[in-house]
């Protein structure tokens, strides 16, 4: 008997048919491609590499961390490379400098920083206005004094990007949404710098957000950013690149009324029979995953009952189940999107992928 537990299968195909999507909807922006959190949970350095093969061009990539950036340096990936949020220490630029790293300024610390410094070569600057999320970026009323500051600056390089970020870009028609893209239009039209607003729901739903620079993330891996009941045609084309899967590692009968799992928190009305997945939080799977929560087994639905535990969960396959130990289980990916895996777990996409734990068995196809 040789069982497989949880293994998170990688598509590598399905993300370069995702990325020829997004070239496909913005043909004219450059893409910077959004890698943080160890590419959503897929393995940054598998991710980076295959987004730069001959047929898929990413432009550039995006982490949060100068530690992300520097495992692809490490990798050999010369492409550009953002930090996201910026540096966090003035001793941060040298380091930038020797790895070309840009880095995104939001803040009057990163601007002396900046400024002050002695670069052997200046620095890609991506200056970040705060238009409405009021998360990081400047005031727009601070706008003239960081733009001059920076264009005069032999420490960066030009042209500047010149970018904001949406808070509800998966809401089509938001007003928010609206407010905020004036705002930037307003500031930054006629300069002669590049911008950058979209993230994926944007790439979907508000076409003038698609300029010189677009940031897509979620959508890389397949998933969509807009909500399940959304009708975007394009959102349809999407193909998940990882699927998530373990085996039944027992099948038992159990009788009208009796309970399951930690907590006794699931009993069975009737008589019926009972799967146990190796998988459990310790994997990723969330535990606040919900009864009722579809896992797919032999092409079949069954809903998962009782608590999620670390390394199981249960799930009721009904009394003429002929489904056996070793059958695989599928948690989420292509027939069984993580997106409403999400829902049932009262959490978002995004979560479920970067909480993929290191015990996780990666298979790339
Ligand atoms: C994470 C991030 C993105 C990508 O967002 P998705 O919703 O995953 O497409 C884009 N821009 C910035 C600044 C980000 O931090």
């Amino acid at each position: 008997m040789s069982l497989r537990t949880a293994t998170a299968v990688i598509d590598c195909q399905a993300l370069v048919k995702n990325f020829q999507l997004i070239k496909k909807m913005s043909p004219n922006s450059k893409v910077l491609a959004v890698l943080k959190a160890n590419a959503y949970g897929h393995g940054l350095e598998r991710i980076a590499t295959t987004l730069i093969q001959k047929n898929v061009m990413a432009d550039a990539f995006g982490v949060a961390r100068i530690d992300e950036a520097l495992v692809l340096r490490a990798a050999g990936i010369v492409k550009p490379i953002v930090l996201l949020e910026g540096f966090f220490s003035p001793d941060d630029l040298p380091i930038l400098a020797v790895n070309n790293l840009q880095t995104i300024v939001h803040n009057e610390d990163q601007l002396h920083a900046i400024l002050q410094a002695d670069l052997d070569k200046p620095l890609k600057v991506w200056l970040k206005i705060d238009t409405g999320m009021h998360r990081l970026g400047i005031n727009p009323d601070e706008f003239q004094h960081y733009y001059q500051s920076l264009s005069k600056s032999k420490n960066v390089q030009e042209p500047l990007i010149l970018m904001s970020h949406l808070a509800c870009a998966d809401e089509e028609g938001n007003e928010l949404t609206a407010q905020q893209m004036a705002l930037f239009d307003q500031l930054t039209r006629g300069l002669n710098e590049e911008r950058s607003v979209a993230n994926s729901a944007a790439i979907f739903t508000l076409p003038p957000a698609q300029n010189e620079w677009i940031r897509p993330g979620l959508m890389l891996y397949g998933v969509s950013p807009l909500p399940l009941s959304s009708k975007n045609a394009n959102c349809v084309e999407l193909e998940p690149v990882m699927t998530l899967q373990s085996s039944l590692i027992s099948v038992r009968k159990l009788k009208a009324g009796e309970f399951v799992g930690y907590g006794s928190a699931w009993r069975s009305k009737k008589e019926t029979m009972i799967g146990v997945v190796a998988i459990g939080y310790g994997d990723g799977y969330p535990r606040h995953a919900q009864n009722g929560t579809p896992v797919l087994i032999n092409n079949r639905r069954v809903p998962l009952i009782g608590r999620v535990s670390m390394d199981m969960i249960t799930v009721d396959l009904g009394l003429n189940a002929q489904d056996k130990v070793g059958d695989c289980a599928i948690l989420w990916g292509k027939q069984l999107p993580v997106e409403e895996i999400a829902e049932y777990a009262t959490t978002i996409p995004y979560e479920l992928l970067c909480n993929i734990t290191r015990r996780v068995q990666i298979e790339v196809v």
